[in-house]
């Protein structure tokens, strides 16, 4: 077919035309094999912009178009749209970057400018002479979400989903949803008790028509990809069928064996038959097989004799449901940095040196000293509390090198509510510098330290140790040089906040990415935040990063939201400028299916060859690099078009 290319010379106003001469460079360009129309114009993406474009198709013939313009991020689309309008196939029109690749970088160097954007246009046609005429893809697509995690980020997710008419399956690995949040007592900066702003939540995603609420399961497996992916969860087995059980609660008041509660953080104990927690919803119990007298010895076997409903089932098995989604949301949340790692500040060996969810349940009425501040050692109530901001944060040396965001805040909130609860108490805050960047933040900081007397020092600790029954902690003030002593009866220590443990184990199921931390990774941190590089996968709350509560929420709302724009197509629609494998020539080395980020080149078994899967693929071209037998190829920038651009470059 003879090529008849049209090439548009944008001035961007004076952002290009003011380094490159423009006219020179149409007039250039028309001379140039197979340039059917050359021409410039101030502002091509403006409406006569668009317009000249459109009408010089029709006029002229033209197979395929160049808007010499801007970076295609910004008006690529809008020109694929106007070639598309006026008859054109949309992977036929390219935009050569003669601004910020050119006019911007080359500023006051304006003949080397001009080649330099005559070469660039050139290289272009040389590229659309040999593009093929695409479709999107089309693939068809399941509209039901999953979310995993059911801590505040996501049981938002799932609610915002379900609230805008599209099935959910949220899937919790503990027995109840609430996560973290429902362990909290007050919240910063407004002080809500956190339990009187979860549990509606918790009761909403548990009756929502909308919403399939697995808790004690966990992820085994995802197959497939974005709009269709296969998953399997393991239900555990509670040897209790909670579907069958009343939560009428006689077996956990009968049952002999105890351990550390979870939920209270070990400063209380529970039953080897258990709710988690009064307000878990769902509010039935699961059985610790590890702690239950009957699994450990054979004798006992006491719930299951008394429990009204037979709802007690020693013989119960793990249960794999399958289930299809189009759509994931990862919301696994935090954990703290482990204590064990923190034997200079007497983290496990002391026990009134607690952690800062181990002084939330000290905090809170519904805790183990029934909201009381209370030694742990002897219950006696501590009049010197020392709070130790940075805890494994921010101490590359020794343990993690990143800011845990919340601590700051989360330690002035206890401080504060220490000075409520005992007034005649004194409340040391060591701390690196004060973060208090969140709305009404900075004013929580300052009454802490106005109105309610917290004293913060400025300064690190270097050594906690147990001398005539006080804690002894040594630190320096780093305002004034001076060395502190302080005997005080408690210490609470800001711990890092770490990703979940099983989180990257979870990841590489999803095959999702994490940073070297932990965390989920983000498509873009500032332009895709809740998205994960592979599609069809949102990121939700602390799993990310650490986050407070009203950013896990606007995130998790934020994912919800992605997901909802996704499921507003019947069919997922994507870019076919994607990589393809030439079957003939390829030898099946597996190069491809060991570099692929996405997991999109596979292997086909029977024909010895490696496929793409269209699907999945994001055109980054790492197979095709990779490839030694050059059977990888990229639709519209195979070898022999890259050859050829190289060449235009080159010339003059
Ligand atoms: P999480 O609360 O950690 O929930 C994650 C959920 O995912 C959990 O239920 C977990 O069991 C589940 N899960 C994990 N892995 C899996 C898996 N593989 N499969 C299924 N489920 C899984 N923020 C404030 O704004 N105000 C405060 O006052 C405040 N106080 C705080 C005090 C302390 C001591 C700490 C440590 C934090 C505090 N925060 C506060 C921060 C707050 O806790 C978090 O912002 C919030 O809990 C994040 O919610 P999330 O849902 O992202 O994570």
């Amino acid at each position: 077919m003879e090529q008849r290319i049209g090439v548009f010379v944008c001035h961007c106003g004076s952002n290009i035309a003011g380094t490159v001469d423009v006219k020179r460079v149409a007039d250039a360009l028309a001379k140039h094999p197979g340039v059917a129309y050359s021409t410039d114009y101030t502002y091509m993406c403006s409406d006569p912009g668009q317009s000249l474009v459109k009408e010089a198709i029709a006029e002229h013939g033209l197979t395929g178009v160049i808007v010499a313009a801007c970076s295609p991020t910004l008006h690529e689309a809008t020109f694929r749209r106007a070639g598309t309008v006026a008859g054109l196939n949309q992977y036929r029109v390219e935009i050569a970057n003669i601004r910020e690749q050119c006019s911007w970088v080359h500023q006051g160097e304006k003949e080397e400018a001009t080649r330099k954007a005559i070469r660039v246009i050139k290289s272009m046609v040389e590229k659309v002479k040999l593009d093929e005429s695409l479709e999107p893809i089309s693939v068809p697509m399941t509209h039901r979400a999953l979310v995993v995690g059911g801590g505040v980020a996501g049981i938002q997710a799932a609610l915002d989903i379900a609230n805008a008419g599209h099935d959910v399956v949220l899937v919790e690995r503990s027995p109840s949803v609430g996560g973290h949040m429902a362990q909290l007592s007050e919240t910063f900066p407004t002080l809500d008790c956190s339990q009187c702003i979860l549990t509606p939540k918790m009761v909403e995603v548990s009756q929502h028509p909308r919403i399939k609420l697995l808790t004690y399961c966990e992820i085994d497996d995802v197959s497939g990809y974005v709009g269709n992916f296969k998953v399997k969860i393991r239900k555990k087995s509670a040897y209790v069928d909670r579907d069958v059980c009343t939560g009428c609660g006689l077996c956990t008041e009968k049952c002999p064996a105890k351990t550390d509660s979870e939920f209270e953080e070990g400063l209380a104990k529970r039953k080897a038959i258990y709710t988690p927690f009064p307000q878990a919803v769902p509010n039935k119990p699961v059985l610790d097989a590890e702690h239950c007298l009957y699994f450990q010895t054979g004798k006992c076997g006491i719930c299951q004799k008394i429990c009204p409903v037979d709802a007690v089932d020693y013989e119960m098995v793990d249960e794999i449901i399958e289930e299809e989604v189009g759509a994931i949301v990862v919301a696994t949340g935090y954990d703290l940095y482990p204590i064990a790692n923190l034997g200079e500040f007497g983290a496990g060996k002391y026990p009134d040196v607690v952690t800062s969810l181990q002084f939330e349940r000290l905090l809170s009425a519904s805790g183990p000293t029934g909201g009381e501040v209370r030694r742990p050692s002897d219950g006696e109530i501590p009049k010197e509390v020392v709070f130790l901001t940075c805890v494994g944060s921010r101490d590359p040396e020794n343990h993690l090198p990143y800011c845990s965001k919340v601590c700051c805040m989360y330690l002035t909130k206890h401080a504060m509510l220490y000075k409520h609860k005992v007034h005649d108490g004194q409340a040391y805050y060591f701390y690196i510098d004060v973060r208090t960047g969140g709305k009404g933040y900075e004013e929580f900081y300052q009454r802490a330290a106005e109105e309610d007397d917290v004293l913060y020092i400025r300064g690190r600790i270097s050594k906690i140790f147990e001398e005539d029954g006080k804690l002894t902690v040594w630190g320096v003030d780093t305002l004034t040089g001076s060395k502190i002593e302080i005997a005080a009866d408690m210490v609470v220590l800001g711990l890092a906040t770490v990703p979940n443990p099983a989180a990257a184990e979870l990841a590489n199921k999803l095959r999702i990415h994490t940073d070297e931390w932990g965390f989920l990774t983000e498509a873009h941190p500032k332009l895709r935040p809740v998205e994960s590089l592979a599609p069809g996968f949102y990121l939700a709350g602390a799993a990310q990063g650490p986050k407070d509560i009203p950013e896990a929420v606007s995130q998790a709302s934020g994912a919800a939201s992605k997901v909802a724009a996704l499921f507003a197509e019947e069919e997922y629609h994507r870019e076919p400028v994607i990589a393809w494998i030439n079957e003939d020539t390829c030898a099946g080395c597996r190069v491809c299916v060991s570099v692929c980020p996405y997991d999109a080149a596979e292997f086909d078994d029977e024909k010895k060859v490696a496929r793409i899967q269209e699907a999945i693929c994001e055109g980054c071209g790492a197979c095709i690099a990779a490839c030694p037998s050059g059977s990888a190829q990229q639709r519209n920038l195979t070898d022999e078009q890259i050859y050829k651009m190289v060449t235009a470059t080159l010339e003059d």
